[in-house]
């Protein structure tokens, strides 16, 4: 199998399974217990919360709260704030988010909420005086992604804070689930309030992930009950999942591959666009504002899903635009606000690299590319 398909979740790395594979056996304990087995699982929780603050650039080790993936802490981090600050209706989000933000605003919408939805333009980028001009004295929160999920996009989040800090009293949430493990993260010097990751998309196990909360935000727990997490979000902590989100973290802030990474990407980008005819990446191919990894490519006339689908019978994994709507031949909300034509759109499929591919991997996706276009 060949697996180009990273950006939809990642093989959990050998490293984060051993570390895991204690706390699936032998030691059980709940860290809320006050005997030795107990104890013990309070400092594993505690040694990884250290291992995330770190590659966060976090100021302080509480100020990440465990939750159980990407998805939670988008809507806790937006929905706690609201639940907190009810006058302060007006949310600020782009066209291109996730699901988990963007569902949700629509949804805070219906329910009286009122959503500025910034655009993006044909790379992919915002319009910073857009967003300027978009925040008001009752803006209570602005949520902006770190690295589109689907197009590898950078947004310049410290200017955007910049200009939030410098212009509204707003908070500022940012979805950095797919940044996490690919770019370099510094929470301390940024203006960032909150900050969502997941473990899955670098090499951790699924059903665990954090909410990045700076330190004086007050935030009402998501899941209220036994207190765990300082009162911040119930439910005994998944202690094998959170010792795993750890590890992937540390493995993380010790990986130097980035630019093999890239250098793969590259070489696929190239060749495609070379040999097949009308082939056209979507987004920007600006090093700077694209996550090394990724790269979302139109094949113009051709169905993506028929794509994904004859790769797939060739071992070789792929998707279509995001995950979600792998099934789906519409087109993607992400597509269609870079107002790619529809034509192109279909057949877009996201080629999403990782730690594990060799450049072989790439010469036979190349290969069986040219074999389906022909
Ligand atoms: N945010 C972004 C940008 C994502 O790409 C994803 C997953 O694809 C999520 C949030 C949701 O993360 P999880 O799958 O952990 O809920």
């Amino acid at each position: 199998m060949i697996y180009l398909d990273n950006n939809a979740t990642t093989q959990v790395a050998p490293e984060v399974f051993e570390a895991m594979q204690p706390y699936l056996t032998n030691l059980y304990g709940n860290p809320s217990s006050a005997h030795a087995p107990g104890r013990e699982m309070r400092r594993a929780v505690e040694a990884a919360r250290e291992q995330v603050a770190s590659l966060l650039g976090a100021r302080n080790a509480s100020e990440i709260v465990f939750t159980s993936c990407g998805s939670e802490s988008d809507n806790w981090a937006i929905g706690g704030f609201l639940e907190q600050n009810p006058a302060r209706r007006h949310i600020i989000t782009t066209r291109v988010e996730h699901e988990a933000v963007r569902k949700l605003c629509e949804h805070l919408a219906e329910i009286g909420c009122e959503v500025t939805w910034l655009d993006v333009d044909e790379q992919g980028s915002l319009d910073l005086d857009e967003l300027r001009n978009s925040l008001r004295r009752d803006t209570g929160i602005v949520s902006i992604m770190l690295a589109n999920n689907e197009t590898g996009v950078l947004f310049p989040i410290n200017e955007i804070g910049r200009i939030i800090r410098e212009n509204s009293d707003a908070v500022f949430h940012v979805d950095g689930v797919q940044a996490v493990g690919k770019i370099p993260i510094n929470l301390r010097d940024s203006q960032i309030d909150l900050f969502s990751i997941s473990g899955h998309k670098f090499h951790g196990p699924k059903g665990v992930g954090a909410l990045y909360v700076r330190n004086g935000l007050k935030l009402p727990p998501f899941i209220i009950g036994g207190g765990q997490e300082s009162g911040r979000r119930s439910g005994t902590e998944a202690v094998p999942n959170i010792v795993g989100l750890g590890r992937a973290c540390q493995l993380a802030n010790e990986f130097t591959g980035h630019e093999g990474i890239m250098a793969l990407r590259d070489r696929l980008e190239q060749q495609i666009l070379a040999n097949i005819a009308d082939a056209k990446v979507n987004g920007t191919t600006d090093p700077d504002r694209r996550l090394p990894n990724t790269s979302n490519i139109s094949f113009e006339g051709l169905r993506a899903p028929e794509m994904v689908a004859q790769l797939d019978a060739k071992g070789i994994c792929v998707s279509t635009g995001s995950a979600c709507h792998s099934e789906s031949s519409t087109v993607s909300p992400v597509l269609a606000a870079m107002k790619i034509p529809e034509s192109s759109a279909l057949g877009s499929v996201r080629f999403s690299l990782g730690r594990y591919n060799v450049e072989a991997d790439v010469e036979q996706t190349l290969i069986a590319l040219s074999e389906i276009t022909a």
